[in-house]
C-alpha cells in the first residue's frame, strides 16, 4: 500500500502540496486530476523519492521514503513512467528494458532478455526489440518505457501524463496497454488529462487544486450527477479540458 500522510512540499516560499493524504491499496487504479501547476507531478515525484518532503510522511509497503533504506525498498516496489520518453538513445529497445533487471535485480542476461521480449510482445512491439529509440514513433517509445518499468516487476506503477506528448492514435495504443494492465490487477497511480479514459479504468479519482487534495472519491461517485462545491469546481475543470 502507498500511504501519504499530511504531505507538504515547499519550493522556496511556495507551498505546492498542502497536507495531502492519499492511500493506494494493491489492485487499485487511482487517477490524479488537476489543473496545470496543481501539484500532480510533484506528488508523484514525492512518492518515488525524487523530491524530499517539507512535511508529513510517505510510505510504500511500510517503507518510509524519507529514510535511505526505506527509499531503496520503496523504489524496488514502484516504477515510474514520465511524460517525456526518457529512453537511453544509444541503446536498443531490448537493452533499455534489460538494463535495470540485469544491473539492479541481478537477473541473468538470458532471463532478462526473455522477459523483455515477452513484454515487448505484449505491447505489440515484438518485432522492434533491436530498434533504437529514434527509429521508433513516440507511441512506440512510450510503450517501450512502460515495458522498462514493468521489467522491474513493480508492485506499483506510477504514470505521469504518459500520453500527453502523443497524437491521438498513439495515445490510443498506449491507453489500450494501460487498460490491459489495469484489468490484470496492476496497481497504478495515474496522472492524466484523459478524463474519459480515467473514468473507464480508475477505481478512484482524486482531484488536486493548488496543492490541496480536495476530492477523493470512487470513480462512479466522482462522475455522479449530485452537486456540492468540490464537484462543481471539478466540472468546471473538466469542461475546460474539452
Ligand atoms: P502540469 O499539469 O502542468 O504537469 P502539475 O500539476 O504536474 O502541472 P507540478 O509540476 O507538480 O504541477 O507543479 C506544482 C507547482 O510547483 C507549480 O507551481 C510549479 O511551478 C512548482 N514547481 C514544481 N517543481 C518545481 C521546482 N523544482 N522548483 C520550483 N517550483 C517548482
Ligand atoms: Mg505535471
Amino acid at each position: 500500500m502507498i500511504v501519504a500522510e499530511n504531505v507538504e512540499k515547499r519550493f522556496g516560499d511556495a507551498l505546492v502540496l498542502k497536507r495531502v493524504n492519499l492511500r493506494v491499496e494493491p489492485g487499485e487504479v487511482v487517477t490524479i486530476l488537476g489543473a496545470s501547476g496543481s501539484g500532480k507531478s510533484t506528488l508523484i515525484r514525492c512518492i518515488n523519492g525524487l523530491e524530499t518532503l517539507s512535511g508529513g510522511k510517505i510510505t510504500v509497503d511500510g517503507h518510509d521514503v524519507s529514510t535511505k533504506a526505506g527509499l531503496v525498498a520503496a523504489r524496488r516496489a514502484s516504477a515510474t513512467v514520465f511524460q517525456l520518453f526518457n529512453l537511453y538513445p544509444h541503446m536498443t529497445a531490448l537493452r533499455n528494458i534489460t538494463l535495470a533487471p540485469i544491473e539492479v535485480l541481478k537477473l541473468p542476461k538470458a532471463e532478462a532478455e526473455a522477459r523483455a521480449r515477452a513484454l515487448l510482445d505484449k505491447v505489440g512491439l515484438g518485432a522492434h526489440a533491436d530498434a533504437y529509440p529514434q527509429q521508433l514513433s513516440g507511441g512506440q517509445r512510450q510503450r517501450v518505457g512502460i515495458c522498462r518499468a514493468l521489467a522491474m516487476q513493480p508492485r506499483y506503477l506510477l504514470l505521469d501524463e504518459v500520453t500527453s506528448a502523443l497524437d491521438p492514435e498513439m495515445t490510443g495504443d498506449v491507453l489500450r496497454i494501460l487498460a490491459e494492465l489495469a484489468a490484470d490487477g496492476t496497481t497504478m497511480v495515474f496522472v492524466t488529462h484523459e478524463i474519459e479514459f480515467a473514468r473507464h479504468i480508475s477505481s478512484r479519482i482524486v482531484f488536486l487544486e493548488q496543492g490541496e487534495l480536495i476530492v477523493d472519491l470512487p470513480t462512479a461517485q466522482f462522475f455522479a450527477e449530485d452537486g456540492g462545491l468540490a464537484v462543481r469546481r471539478i466540472r468546471q475543470f473538466l469542461s475546460k479540458m474539452k
